[in-house]
């Protein structure tokens, strides 16, 4: 069987999802770890564009050559980003990235991408003499037209790579022999120990007994724990004794045991005493792109195109007030900011749900408006994150232990939903907006304009309803 380098690198990260992947397609579940290297690649091919129109204003244009093939009779499938052909017929390989350095973390290493493209040109009898890494430069802020020169970073990366070749040439004989394999053990798969963040969309598969709820629903579980409940084989809620477990732990046990919300009113009333009105519910959306696509921005530096705010102006008020702002053209959010100074006055407070990611794009615009900073900082001073309550106060089984708004929302507002919206997350927001900014006018634009901002207007009303649920409380 044929392995590419994305299979390997897939391979490495869990041989039985490759195995499933190939063997198996139909039941093989094409989730986010898909949809994020679908993301990776397209960046790709952005950043390679760059460094073709550099290479060819260059003398030597003529040596290089673009998605170059090894293909090797064992199966090993290459596609070399591009190739220089040197003067004494060796060969230097080089990868493109859309990362602002040379990634060598657990979850991606490029240093093994780049190895298993060495391997697989040597094997086609290439001579290769240097291998680089070619990403983009974290420093680059763009100003006026893209500067492919100073946009990139080539990293040569030639004796990182000689120093892991043998073991990654175990590791493509070892991933070969599985991939040849017509049955495995699909009875159960190794993050039978790990926690759920280590899970992929393949764990329902291979472990198809353990019931939902289970202890993979405990927030922040050890792995030693894990294996003693594991080894005795107690996957069930209603098996786990109260003082087994830590007490963030114990809360959302005591849900699922009771088969209802538990609830800390102490807790939820500090989280309320801090809440002064008006109160803003302020949610952003944000466009990341590798190469920045306006002035003063840097590569993979999001920048907010997009708000809503529902303003609560009393703990009656009935008739909420509704400010939203979509941009019409890529540019830094100044025109946003002045925007919201209208709407957002002095007091109150700012509630976002995981607020953390609203500040960061405040701090961002502060240091790049000056004459904004005073009022971007005064937002993040009175932000309140909705969702902290879902983590201390409030927990329910039926939110599967996760704090996230689209899994709370269901359970608290259920005539609230996203499904069968046009524009149903931030990644489809993202999307719609790199078209919105290059759509000629009409009936097309104007639909797609309106999908965004009911999107995002939903964002803050959700967050209205949840709150006033939890105030009614
Ligand atoms: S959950 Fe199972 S299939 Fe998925 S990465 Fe972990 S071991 Fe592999």
């Amino acid at each position: 069987m044929q392995i590419s380098k994305t299979d390997f690198i897939q391979y490495l990260h869990c041989p039985k999802s490759l195995w499933l992947l190939k063997h198996k397609p139909d039941d093989y579940p094409h989730g986010e770890f898909s949809d994020y290297a679908k993301k990776l690649a397209a960046e790709g091919y952005e950043v390679e564009a760059y460094v073709r129109q550099l290479i060819e204003a260059g003398e030597d244009a003529a040596h290089f050559s673009f998605q170059t093939v090894f293909q090797t009779d064992r199966g090993l499938y290459a596609k070399a980003d591009m190739v220089r052909t040197n003067e004494d017929g060796s060969v230097n390989l080089y990868e493109i990235k859309s990362s602002t350095r040379v990634k060598t973390d657990a979850q991606h290493n490029q240093i093994k991408d780049a190895c298993f493209q060495t391997i697989a040109a040597e094997e086609v009898g290439q001579n290769v003499r240097d291998v680089f890494i070619v990403h983009l430069n974290g420093d680059y802020v763009r100003d006026g037209d893209v500067d492919p020169q100073a946009l990139l970073t080539f990293s040569k990366v030639t004796s990182d790579v000689r120093d892991i070749a043998e073991e990654i040439r175990a590791e493509i004989d070892q991933a070969l022999v599985l991939l040849d394999a017509t049955e495995i053990d699909e009875s159960s798969c190794s993050c039978l120990t790990l926690s759920k963040a280590n899970h992929c969309d393949s764990f329902a598969y291979f472990n198809k007994d353990i019931p939902n709820p289970s202890i993979y629903n405990l927030p922040r579980i050890s792995k030693a724990k894990l294996e003693t409940f594991i080894g005795e084989g107690r996957f069930d809620l209603d098996e786990i004794g109260l003082d087994e477990v830590t007490d963030k732990q114990a809360f959302v046990l005591r849900s699922a045991q009771l088969k209802a919300p538990v609830i800390d009113h102490a807790a939820l009333s500090s989280w309320f005493s801090k809440a002064e009105y008006p109160l803003y519910f302020l949610d952003y959306e944000t466009y990341a792109s590798a190469v920045p696509i306006v002035d003063g921005a840097r590569p993979q530096s999001p920048i907010p195109f997009q708000y809503s705010l529902h303003v609560k102006r009393t703990p009656d008020d009935l008739e909420l007030v509704h400010v939203e702002y979509l941009a019409d053209e890529a540019a830094l959010p100044r025109a946003m900011v002045e925007h919201m100074q209208q709407h957002i006055g002095p007091t109150g407070s700012v509630i976002s749900w995981h607020a953390s990611f609203e500040n960061t794009q405040n701090k961002t615009m502060a240091k790049q408006f000056p004459d904004k900073a005073e009022f971007l900082n005064s937002l993040i001073d009175r932000t309140l994150d909705l969702e902290d309550i879902f983590a201390a106060a409030y927990v329910d089984i039926a939110f599967g232990g996760s704090t996230s708004i689209k899994k709370v929302l269901p359970v608290l507002a259920s005539d609230l939903n996203y499904a069968g919206m046009a524009v149903a997350n931030g990644t489809d927001a993202m999307e719609a907006w790199k078209r919105l900014i290059v759509m000629a006018a009409g009936e097309d634009r104007d639909r797609l304009r309106a999908d965004m901002l009911e999107y995002c207007k939903l964002d803050t009303y959700a967050m209205v309803r949840i709150f006033e649920e939890m105030e009614r409380i």
